[in-house]
């Protein structure tokens, strides 16, 4: 619906009428009424320039009363978010007005004060507000073109997630194990029990967090500190002043392939959860719907795909590390509209093919993110070539794009010149070649 309206860009109403819409109609309070009522405006927080922002994730185990605040907690973000969605699409659809963030805060501040949903008011309200803070990124993203419209959130099937910024949260290091220390949430007594599988930079103050419930049931806290981080010296091709450059290509049949033909295989663990979940997939057709069984079997199915990422990202995490020490150039290619399409696409495909598609798309979504930060950390180029480019289909020889291929033609010959091609390595050299191109233009 809202994609649609948006496309065809219809006029949109502004100044006067638009705020007389937004306060009569949607019930958004006006700006002034906050300036007397002496609130401190959130302040946007910046880094210091030598900084670099990183994410530490601990497992934690709430108490009882813990947990329970936490369910209200990501039940009201959950509402919030979905409300917001339906404001923002609301006045678009219907009065052909925009609402921003701001708007749908000054929202918020009504939704609390009404009888029906007092319950908002157990949150803590900058939690409430970073909900809509994610609802405004998604849109974002959205009329930058690099995501579908935003979709409500679910109970079960969405990420319980909530963010608690500087002020919903209470951190005390501990001096005799500095680096880790005491965190009590907003609107909790206690401070949460976290495993803290390794320190924090000794002396920093968490600058946000995000508290997370993933669907195997495990709850999570990622704090973000400010951190110096040394860049690495940099690297050249031996005996030159070129620097080394390398072409990384994601595969099905390898995990990641680059343009020296280094393959870094699937972890083997990974194919026996791959063959579980298949299994695990049929048995899943097979239960009524609704019924608890069925119910059961989604649960392992859960608790199976967070052991799956768990076991991708410690992976990934050693090879990055070590692409980004060895090079200085780093080559990847853009699939991120590519994979898009194909899952719109890929309803009627095979349940195994949709499968691998699933963990592949995963895996180069991981990579990416995980090359995206260690390079800007690190003071090293990352390069994604376009998604136009025929990676796998030209010659990384005498550069001649041949046929397209089928995913299951693992070797080929050019016609050309008939050099023979693995064709991952192929493809790597060519994302390689063309990453330097881009780069010296
Ligand atoms: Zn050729």
């Amino acid at each position: 619906m809202g994609e649609t309206a948006v496309k065809q860009k219809p006029q949109a109403v502004k100044g006067e009428d638009a705020q007389r819409i937004k306060r009569e109609v949607l019930g958004i309070g006006d700006r002034t009424k906050h300036h007397t009522r002496r609130a401190t405006p959130l302040k946007s927080h910046a880094k210091a320039s030598d900084t670099q922002h990183r994410l530490y994730r601990f497992r934690f185990y709430p108490t009882e009363e813990q947990a329970e605040q936490l369910e209200r907690t990501f039940g009201a973000c959950r509402w919030v978010y979905n409300e917001g969605l339906v404001l923002r699409a609301e006045a678009w659809e219907r009065h052909r007005v925009n609402v921003g963030f701001a708007e749908t805060c000054r929202a918020l501040t009504g939704w609390k004060r009404r009888e029906e949903t007092a319950w908002l008011r157990e949150v803590s309200s900058t939690v409430l507000q970073q909900s809509l803070r994610h609802l405004d990124r998604a849109y974002g993203r959205f009329f930058k073109g690099e995501a579908r419209y935003p979709k409500r959130k679910k109970k079960r099937r969405s990420r319980d997630t909530a963010t608690y910024v500087r002020t919903g949260f209470k951190w005390v290091e501990d001096p005799g194990r500095p680096g880790t220390g005491l965190v009590t949430l907003a609107k909790q007594s206690e401070p949460l029990r976290v495993r803290w599988s390794r320190a924090l930079p000794a002396g920093v103050v968490p600058v946000r967090l995000s508290v997370t419930r993933d669907r195997a049931g495990r709850y999570f806290v990622s704090m973000l500190v400010d951190e110096r981080i040394a860049p690495l010296p940099t690297v050249f091709v031996s005996g030159s002043r070129e620097p080394k450059a390398v072409g990384i290509d994601v595969g099905l049949a390898s995990l990641v392939i680059l343009d020296d033909g280094t393959k870094f295989d699937h972890p083997r663990l990974l194919r026996r959860y791959a063959e579980k979940l298949a299994r695990l997939q049929r048995e899943l057709h097979r239960k009524v719907r609704g019924s608890k069984n069925r119910q059961k079997v989604r649960e392992k199915i859960a608790r199976l795909y967070a052991l799956i990422s768990d076991v991708r990202r410690d992976m990934l995490n050693r090879v990055t590390t070590r692409l980004v020490r060895e090079n200085q150039v780093l080559v990847v290619e853009d699939l991120s509209v590519a994979t898009l399409l194909r899952s719109a696409r890929g309803k009627g495909r095979r349940r195994k093919a949709k499968l691998n598609q699933a963990i592949f798309d995963a895996s180069w979504g991981e990579l990416l993110r995980q090359l995206r930060y260690k390079c800007e950390w690190y003071g090293r180029t990352l390069v994604v070539v376009g998604r136009f480019f025929p990676s796998t289909r030209r010659c990384s020889a005498c550069h001649v794009v041949g046929p397209r291929m089928d995913v299951s033609v693992r070797q080929w010959t050019c016609e050309e010149c008939g050099a023979l091609h693995d064709r991952d390595v192929n493809a790597a050299v060519n994302l390689r070649d063309e990453g330097l191109r881009l780069l010296a233009a």
